[in-house]
């Protein structure tokens, strides 16, 4: 581990001292954040969008191409949550001693499956402050974007469930084999790197991407 791993605080986070709050601020089991994601998905899709939206191939190309824009929003959004919030230097203690509890914690506590997962009020949260505000430009292009944002958070989760819980990694399909080395090199050797979960776009683009070495099998 490098000197970022362990110069960390041992002190115990706000979640370790209010165990209670997992019930809101975590999920069990990503299938939850799939199953809201779909319902919110279903509604948008039904009540959100104009009727117009699928009349002429130009339209639906474009609710495509948003519908990609969300994706790779969420994937910028999963790099800058992990490397700026999560591993940010926080000078606030009360605001590390709360930000801690998550991300931090997981570090120190691979084994911990009740961390894995935010719960389904932190992406509803995430939507209405990120995509919300696209509201203003157009409200089919945000709805599509929405339902990218929405898809490919909800994919985010699986993946890091699967990493750190599904058995026989050996067994795993060759996107998983390689995204999990991907995320356990961050958390073995390298805290700093790899700060993707779902893909190493934005470590590639940004400078912190790290060639992942042979990690441990959590
Ligand atoms: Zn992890
Ligand atoms: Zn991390």
């Amino acid at each position: 581990m490098n000197s970022v791993s362990t110069s960390a605080s041992k002190s115990r986070t706000w979640i370790e001292n209010h165990p209670a709050w997992l019930k809101v601020l975590a999920s069990p089991h990503p299938a939850l954040n799939s199953i809201v994601a779909i319902i919110l998905g279903i509604w948008m899709l039904r009540t959100q969008l104009s009727d117009q939206a699928f009349d002429d191939t130009n339209r639906v190309l474009s609710l495509v191409f948003a519908l990609l824009v969300g994706v790779i929003y969420w994937s910028f959004v999963e790099y800058a949550i992990h490397r700026w919030i999560y591993h940010g230097r926080h000078r606030n203690a009360a605001w590390k001693y709360f930000i801690d509890s998550f991300h931090i914690y997981h570090h120190r506590n691979l084994e911990d499956p009740r961390v894995l997962t935010a719960g389904p009020l932190m992406m509803l949260t995430l939507g209405v402050l990120l995509v919300g505000p696209l509201l203003i430009l157009d409200l089919d292009f945000a709805t599509a974007v929405a339902l990218g944002f929405l898809g490919a958070y909800a994919f985010y989760e699986w993946v890091h469930f699967a990493i750190h819980r599904f058995a026989h990694p050996e067994r795993h399909r060759a996107y998983l084999r390689y995204i999990r080395r991907f995320h356990m090199h961050h958390h073995d050797r390298a805290w700093n790197k790899n700060f993707g979960n779902t893909s190493e776009l934005w470590d590639r683009i940004l400078g912190t991407y790290e060639k992942p070495e042979n990690s441990s099998s959590h």
